[in-house]
């Protein structure tokens, strides 16, 4: 990497501009989109500018102003904060600060930053022993690999998921032997693997894909052995193919799609064909157990809702904005039952920010002496927040109604109708310009299809919900509760 050089003198940067960022994008990925393999990335209209967003997000890293706050500084290099292995409160809350910034720059809306992947390669690095259980080996490769992509600043994507053929056997913990990924091949150098996955957000422009476990194996069965592993591969490897969903930038203005003409993150479904993983890059190996336990016990499930409830927190915050604007536009802020509504949305962001706070003020040291935020704040927000989404975008869908609709293209502006748009658009507090550029970023989080695939992310993106809630069941410390109803019947 080009090494580069600091207005104030500092040398050695871990950190990647956007420029390198991109280049690094212009590889022999093998990208399917819309029919068509993609020739490259950075310049393909329906990922391109989500690319290019990114790299402005790179870029700010560099900047006075936020370089602090998204980096920290190591061997005379500046990492971004998200590799950070907390070893005091302080750290974590400092993590947070920077999980928080990044997200601002997008308002929570370009959810995969690099900070959400960053923290769980920083999670399983700061618990490596565990991974010696499988063979000391493992360990070393992990430790290795935090090493590179922390100070190479590497774009991550994760595919966790095998992709279901019989819900019943898929829940039993039950892999499809034609469909799942697995091991087919090893020899002195490495592993050769096979099958699908789902589903890499970000995938197409990412650097390198985690294949991590996350469905449950059946660990007393010998025929799961090829089905348990844990590996990172360069998306540019070879048999390695990302298969995408439709693109929602449609080229449209930055005035026509706010946010789809700036964040189309794109969503991939994997597919390896004897995909060569070198032993170095292996984590874990025919341990369906170890797979099990990785997330939960590294913390790395923990760090990454960390990650996750602070970019929610943005996206909360900005809806609240965005409904606040929508209600001044026309007057209807003075009305108590829109206040009411709005309200709604204010108590959503406030339960947010008081879950990220309890979670890092009450962060404590785990068995491997780093820092964790506590889970159970963070456990409730990514409980609640797949539920509390789609409520804040309902809202934004009663207040917004019509007006939703009325809104013209930007060259309705300027062209043979722009004298009707301009008389009769306008809002009590808005000229017509105003108010359709305001509900056209309405429209675009609430109503198009970027929104649509934002509410689905918001449901799904971190897991089956109500997998998610038994898990937070199970965690739950209820006996002491219990105790007290107990209590109340025997007296
Ligand atoms: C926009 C988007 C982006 C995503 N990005 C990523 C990514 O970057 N990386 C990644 O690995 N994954 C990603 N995912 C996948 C996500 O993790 C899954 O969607 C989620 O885990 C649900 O799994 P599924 O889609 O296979 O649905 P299913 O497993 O079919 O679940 C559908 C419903 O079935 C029920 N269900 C599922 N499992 C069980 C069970 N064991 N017991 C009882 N009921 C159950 C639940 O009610 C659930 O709502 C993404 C998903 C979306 C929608």
């Amino acid at each position: 990497m080009a090494e580069i050089k600091y207005e104030d003198g500092r040398k050695g940067a871990g950190i990647r501009t956007g420029a390198q960022y991109l280049e690094g994008l212009q590889d022999s990925r093998d990208v399917w989109l819309e029919g068509e393999k993609v020739a490259d990335v950075t310049k393909h209209p329906g990922l391109s500018r989500g690319a290019h967003t990114l790299a402005s997000f790179m870029d700010k890293q560099f900047d006075p102003e936020y370089r602090d706050i998204v980096t920290y500084r190591e061997d005379d290099k500046d990492i971004p904060m998200s590799f950070l292995i907390p070893k005091s409160k302080e750290d974590v809350v400092r993590r947070g600060a920077a999980f928080y910034e990044w997200a601002k720059w997008s308002n929570g809306v370009f959810g995969r930053t690099p900070d959400y992947k960053n923290t769980s390669i920083m999670a399983f690095a700061a618990c490596a022993k565990l991974l010696e259980e499988g063979k000391v080996e493992f360990a070393d490769n992990m430790l290795r690999y935090y090493e590179y992509a922390s100070t190479n600043d590497k774009v991550l994507t994760h595919s966790l998921l095998n992709p279901t053929v019989s819900f019943s056997e898929a829940k039993a913990g039950r892999s499809n032997a034609d469909v799942t990924l697995k091991v087919v091949k090893e020899n002195d150098a490495g592993i050769f693997v096979t099958g699908a996955r789902l589903l890499a957000t970000l995938g197409p422009q990412a650097d390198e894909v985690e294949v991590f476990p996350s469905t449950v194996l059946d660990r007393q069965k010998d025929e799961h052995l090829e089905y348990a592993f844990a590996f990172v591969a360069p998306v540019d490897s070879s048999g390695l193919r990302m298969i995408c969903r439709d693109s929602y930038d449609h080229g449209k203005s930055n005035f026509d799609a706010p946010l789809s003409s700036r964040y189309e993150e794109m969503d991939a479904v994997l597919t390896f064909k004897d995909v060569f993983v070198p032993w170095e890059r292996v984590f874990i190996y025919r341990d369906p157990l170890l797979c099990n336990r990785a997330f939960a016990e590294t913390n790395a499930v923990t760090q990454m809702m960390h990650q996750v409830i602070c970019g929610k927190l943005a996206k909360a915050e900005f809806i609240v904005g965005l409904l606040c604007a929508m209600a001044k536009a026309s007057g209807k802020d003075k009305d108590m039952n829109i206040k009411g509504q709005i309200a709604e949305a204010m108590f959503i962001t406030e339960t947010i920010r008081a879950l990220r706070f309890s979670a890092e003020q009450h962060a404590h040291e785990d068995e491997y002496g780093n820092y964790i935020p506590l889970r159970r704040p963070l456990d409730t927000s990514r409980n609640l927040f797949p539920k509390m989404y789609p409520r804040l975008i309902e809202l934004v869908q009663l207040l917004g109604s019509s007006s939703l609709m009325a809104t013209p293209s930007e060259l309705d502006l300027t062209n043979d109708i722009a004298g009707d748009v301009t008389q009769y658009f306008q809002l009590l507090n808005l000229e017509s310009k105003d108010r359709i550029a305001l509900f056209r970023l309405a429209h675009d989080l609430s109503v198009s299809g970027f929104g649509g695939r934002q509410t689905l992310y918001e449901r799904f993106f971190f897991g089956p919900p109500n997998v998610m809630a038994s898990i937070f069941y199970d965690l739950y410390n209820k006996d002491e509760m219990i105790d007290r109803v107990d209590k109340i019947l025997d007296s």
